[in-house]
């Protein structure tokens, strides 16, 4: 099913490549009828055709992203904020789904402003959320906050779908009526595929404490592996997940979320920064401009993602957009 949901952006970026790639074929095929008239020989034109073509390749190869340019077996498609569908070879995950329509919740409370959320529209129609949500085969929820596992997901999804969670939720979605939940406190493997929880801290100090216990997992299918963070501020959990896991590609929950009082409870861009400073691996910054207390918004990412030049490494994707891990 996953094919399905190419996005727009995407689809351009192959378009993109597509007209460059004509456009230097005929450049280059003009080349035998000036060969004939300045008497190139061919060895000479089968060696300028290859240099050509070996800058354009290696060209090309630098200013593909990382995420773009290898095909492995896992992709995912940020859907809005936290929401994220994961397809992991034959195996697809939803995260976190909160898909109430726009505008449908009240906002978060002892914040600096007072929009309703979410923000903004999903980036899917009804009839494709239908389809997804009865093609999915299972539902990864790190934690319950309302941004994260709102009633309208509560409503939309199959009771007996399968539903992975962390141990301190089990009984609360199970009262909701899910009937086929599992929490994961340390590891599970389910069909190929492995799900392991990695710890975060939702906040610092007596906020922290009272944003209460979330998770994150890591998604292992083949050699292929994500870590989705979850909701939390750069810390020793984080760490030692990517210590621990050495992920192929690291999804984080950013938008530097806050109430009037207290530090910020999921990352700013100073905990992403440091993030990306310690692992090799490409991140995806999610979880942005759709819960009236995420501050930090996409284009504050992406101007310190551009003037830091680590637009190789970090990606902040349009709700909609698909990101190869
Ligand atoms: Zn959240």
């Amino acid at each position: 099913m996953a094919e399905k949901y190419v996005s727009g952006h995407t689809f351009m970026r192959f378009s993109v490549n597509l007209c460059i790639q004509i456009f230097v074929s005929l450049v280059l095929y003009r080349k035998p009828y000036q060969m004939r008239k300045n008497k190139m020989t061919r060895r000479n034109f089968l060696r300028a055709t290859t240099a050509v073509t070996g800058v354009f390749a290696i060209a090309r190869g630098f200013s593909e992203p990382l995420y773009h340019q290898k095909k492995k077996a896992m992709r995912f498609r940020l859907i809005r904020h936290a929401t994220i569908l994961l397809s992991a070879g034959p195996y697809s995950f939803l995260v976190d789904p909160m898909l109430s329509i726009k505008e449908a919740m009240d906002p978060v409370g002892n914040a600096a402003n007072k929009y309703r959320i979410p923000m903004t529209d999903l980036p899917i129609n009804e009839t494709e959320l239908k389809e997804m949500l009865s093609a999915v085969d299972a539902v990864l929820v790190t934690h319950t906050h309302r941004d994260h596992w709102d009633t309208a997901a509560q409503q939309m999804i199959a009771k007996d779908k399968k539903i992975f969670c962390q141990p301190v939720d089990e009984e609360k979605i199970r009262k909701q009526g899910f009937t086929n939940v599992t929490a994961i406190s340390e590891h599970i493997t389910w069909e190929d595929v492995q799900l392991f929880r990695t710890g975060g801290q939702h906040g610092t100090g007596e906020i922290g404490k009272q944003m209460g216990i979330v998770s994150g997992f890591v998604v292992k299918y083949k050699d292929a592996s994500v870590y989705i963070a979850g909701d939390t501020v750069w810390c020793s959990e984080v760490e030692n997940a990517i210590q621990k896991y050495s992920p192929g590609h690291i999804i984080v929950n950013g938008g530097g979320a806050r109430f009037l009082t207290g530090d910020p409870i999921t990352m700013t861009i100073d905990d992403v920064a440091k993030v990306a400073d310690y692992t090799e691996a490409p991140l995806s910054v999610v979880h942005l401009d759709t819960v009236n207390h995420c501050l930090q918004k996409r284009s504050d990412f992406r101007a310190f993602v551009t003037e830091k030049r680590l637009s190789k490494k970090i990606q902040v994707p349009e709700d909609g957009e698909w990101i190869a891990v």
